[in-house]
């Protein structure tokens, strides 16, 4: 009867690495089906024409003078108009340079 229960405990381990091996396979590809849909997503982001505009968004803050604000001269900040406190020569200082 030894050999039946060795039978028996080979099956269940059998059956239990099957079922092991199961969720693995079964998992992995799903694992690797979601990280190719956000390469995907990924790529869409940064090439398609919303990437475009999120970058020249980007690029509008990066110059953000407008026509009413102005370059401090000495402290080098974008700031409004209503805060220049001294205009010469083309160049401007703001309140907090000028104290
Ligand atoms: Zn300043």
């Amino acid at each position: 009867m030894a050999t039946d229960y060795d039978e028996l405990r080979t099956d269940v381990k059998e059956n239990q690495e099957q079922s092991l091996q199961a969720l693995q396979s079964a998992s992995a590809p799903t694992a690797k089906s979601v990280v190719l849909e956000l390469d995907e997503a990924d790529g869409l982001d940064s090439d398609g024409p919303g990437g475009e505009i999120v970058a020249e968004e980007l690029i509008v803050h990066v110059i953000p003078q407008a026509s009413d604000e102005f370059t401090c001269y000495s402290c080098f900040l974008v700031r409004h108009r209503s805060q220049i406190a001294r205009e010469k020569d083309g160049v401007a200082y703001c309140v907090e340079c000028e104290g």
